[in-house]
C-alpha cells in the first residue's frame, strides 16, 4: 500500500469531531477536486509504500488499541487500495485487538465514495464517512449514485464540502437518491484556508436549515491541528 501519512491527531470534521485518533492516510485520487486540501496526498510515487504488517505494527506500537482508540482510514482515496488487501489488513487488526481483552479499536474510514466493495460493510468500521464529489458525479453520472447508494445501505454517513448553490444542489440530488435521513447528513464549508471557512460557514448554517442537517467545522484547516 502507498501511505502518504501516518499520524496521531484529532477529527477535524463530520460525526466524529474532536474524538483522538490514529490517521492512516494513503496515497492517490483519481478525483482531483481544484479545492482539495491534501494534494499533496495524489501521486503514489511520492508516497511511502507500506505492507499489512507494517501498518500493523504501527497500529499496535501506538497503543491506541490499549486505551480503546479509534483508527481513521483517510487519504487521498483509501478505496482505491484493493479489497483484497483491505481484507488481510482488517483481519490482522482484529487478531491484535483481541489479545486486548476488553478493548474495542473502532474503526473509521473517509472515502469519496468511488468504489463499492463489501468490506466497507464490515462491522470493525463503526463509521463510514462517505464524501460524494460533483467532479466525479459530473464523469460518471448516476453510476456513482448506484455506489453511494451501496454505501448508504451499509449505515455510511454522508458528508458534503459546501461553497455555493451548484454544490448544494448535487447535495439535494445525492440525499434525495439515498433516501438518507437529515441527521446522517453532515454540510461543510468549502475553502482551504481560515477566511474562506469563515466565509462559507455563515451559508452552510443558512442551508442546513432548510434540510435539518448537521453542520461541521474544518478543525484541520481552520486550527490547523495536528
Ligand atoms: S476526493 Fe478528496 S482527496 Fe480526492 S481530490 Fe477530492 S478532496 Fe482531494
Amino acid at each position: 500500500m502507498q501511505v502518504q501519512e501516518v499520524f496521531r491527531s484529532w477529527q477535524g470534521e463530520g460525526p466524529n469531531a474532536g474524538c483522538r485518533a490514529l490517521f492512516i492516510r494513503f496515497a492517490g485520487c483519481p478525483v482531483k477536486c481544484e479545492w482539495c486540501d491534501t494534494v499533496r496526498a495524489w501521486d503514489p510515487k511520492k508516497a511511502m509504500r507500506m505492507t499489512v504488517l507494517d501498518i500493523a505494527d504501527v497500529v499496535d506500537s501506538s497503543k491506541i488499541i490499549k486505551y480503546g482508540g479509534r483508527i481513521v482510514f483517510t487519504g487521498g482515496e483509501p478505496a482505491v487500495i484493493k479489497s483484497k488487501v483491505w481484507r488481510e489488513l482488517i483481519l490482522r487488526l482484529v487478531a491484535m485487538e483481541n489479545t486486548y481483552p476488553g478493548m474495542k479499536l473502532y474503526g473509521e474510514v473517509e472515502t469519496a465514495g468511488i468504489r463499492w466493495e463489501p468490506i466497507w460493510a464490515w462491522s470493525f468500521f463503526d463509521t463510514i464517512n462517505v464524501s460524494p464529489k460533483l467532479k466525479w458525479y459530473e464523469q460518471k453520472g448516476k453510476s456513482y449514485l448506484r455506489v453511494i447508494q451501496k454505501f448508504v445501505r451499509a449505515g455510511a454517513n454522508l458528508k458534503f464540502v459546501v461553497g455555493d448553490d451548484k454544490d448544494f444542489n448535487f447535495v439535494q440530488e445525492v440525499v434525495n437518491a439515498t433516501f438518507l435521513r437529515p441527521s446522517k447528513v453532515w454540510i461543510m464549508p468549502r475553502g482551504t484556508t481560515m477566511k474562506e471557512i469563515r466565509q462559507s460557514m455563515k451559508y452552510v448554517i443558512a442551508l442546513a436549515k432548510l434540510r435539518g442537517f448537521c453542520i461541521s467545522d474544518r478543525m484541520q484547516i481552520v486550527y490547523k491541528i495536528k
